[in-house]
């Protein structure tokens, strides 16, 4: 047996995506132990730099030492007690996996469904939440990494709130590449991923919690059903005013690659991310729709970061996606759920959102698609988003 070297990708697919070199060259560094003094004081800062990047003032903001799933049911299974209501707006994948998370912990899931490629549609959710006035919580995703939709979650937190109601948000996808401020839109409970537009490792979920949140948590009737997940554990060890005590060994060089990336995420600016996955989007867009490839979802509900298109008549989309890793070195993603077969997901997220990889990945599909005597217009993909970029 010999050493593993992986082969350098460009990875423009639904996550994981490329990772800045300053966090992989983070993550090398010596490790230091799990209460280290010189942890702690790093642990400080990852805390800090999450409050800028959710947008929030809430004291209950730390990662989960695992990935966006597990900061899912960390959201889940501290909010929900057997019995509990909650009204589920589902638009794709992730949608039925909070379906899931709701009835693994006892509570029941009142759907709301969209079609795919739709964003979760407010008048629906208010209907629901009016039929069912006992309902304690609205959960939906921001971002449905599934189809590419964007849907408004500050009215949705809005609605919930004039309903009594507690939100659980998924911002795996949407942190750091679409605009989102929990404490402005009222924001109960958030989690996200670090390996879509955080340019960071995957593995590690950022969470946040309000007040209101934890209220609710406290007044518990039951236990919270996982013991590594429950979150008044887990601020023994993430919480800042009394001393920190072990509850798990963080992955102590992990966080050390979370907190470059969220350097490199404050130091651009939430606004200057947030503008350059629209640019690249739009160049992206201008390359795919010369070419003849249709977006699955609406301009106006379209993420820059996940960019959903259908494929072309009598095209093997497998056989394009292997010519793209084999010959370029390019990963792009197939279709999930009931879009399998149907779309090409290109995502354009963090450090992987640049004019470089759109170029690349634009002449790689062209040049492929009209080897395979494709339907497509040929030969003018580079050139449309070219000008989309003077034009910006
Ligand atoms: C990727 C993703 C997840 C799951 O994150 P993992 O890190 O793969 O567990 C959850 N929700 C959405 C919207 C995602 O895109």
């Amino acid at each position: 047996m010999q050493s593993f070297h992986p082969p350098r990708r460009t990875l423009m697919g639904p996550g994981p995506s490329d990772i800045d070199p300053r966090v992989l060259a983070a993550l090398s560094r010596d490790t230091v132990g799990h209460l280290d003094p010189k942890f702690i004081e790093l642990m400080d800062q990852i805390k800090q730099l999450l409050h800028y990047a959710f947008q929030t003032e809430n004291n209950m903001t730390f990662p989960v030492s695992a990935p966006g799933s597990a900061g899912m049911e960390c959201t889940f299974v501290n909010l929900v007690e057997p019995g509990d209501k909650v009204v589920v707006a589902q638009n794709g994948v992730f949608g039925g996996r909070m379906k899931e998370n709701v009835e693994r912990c006892g509570g029941v899931a009142v759907m709301v469904t969209d079609d795919w490629g739709s964003p979760v549609d407010p008048n629906k959710v208010e209907e629901a939440l009016k039929a069912n006035p006992d309902a304690k919580i609205l959960a939906f995703v921001h971002a449905e990494t599934s189809t590419g939709a964007i849907s408004d979650a500050e009215t949705l937190c809005k609605l919930a709130r004039d309903n009594d109601c507690l939100t659980i948000v998924d911002a795996v996808t949407s942190l750091g590449g679409s605009p989102l401020k929990v404490d402005d839109w009222g924001i109960d409970a958030i989690y996200s991923g670090t390996q879509k537009c955080l340019s960071c490792v995957p593995g590690i979920s950022p969470v946040s919690f309000s007040s209101r949140a934890l209220e609710v948590v406290q007044k518990r009737k039951t236990k919270v059903q996982s013991w590594f997940l429950d979150i008044s554990l887990l601020m023994n060890y993430w919480g800042g005013e009394t001393k920190r005590t072990y509850h798990h060994t963080a992955p102590v060089n992990a966080m050390y690659a979370l907190h470059e990336s969220l350097v490199l995420l404050k130091n651009e600016g939430l606004e200057r991310a947030w503008e350059r996955h629209a640019r690249n989007h739009n160049a992206l867009k201008a390359g795919f729709e010369a070419m003849g490839l249709n977006f699955v979802v609406d301009e106006a509900y379209r993420l820059p970061q996940l960019n959903a298109v259908s494929i072309p008549e009598g095209v093997d989309e497998a056989a394009v996606r292997g010519a793209l890793l084999n010959e370029y070195s390019l990963e792009i993603g197939a279709g999930l759920g009931a879009m399998a077969g149907k779309i090409w997901r290109v995502g354009l997220m963090g450090y992987a959102s640049n004019p470089k990889n759109v170029l690349l990945c634009l002449g790689a599909m062209d040049a492929i698609l009209t080897g395979m005597n494709a339907p497509i217009q040929s030969g003018v993909a580079v050139g449309s988003a070219r000008e989309s970029y003077a034009s910006a």
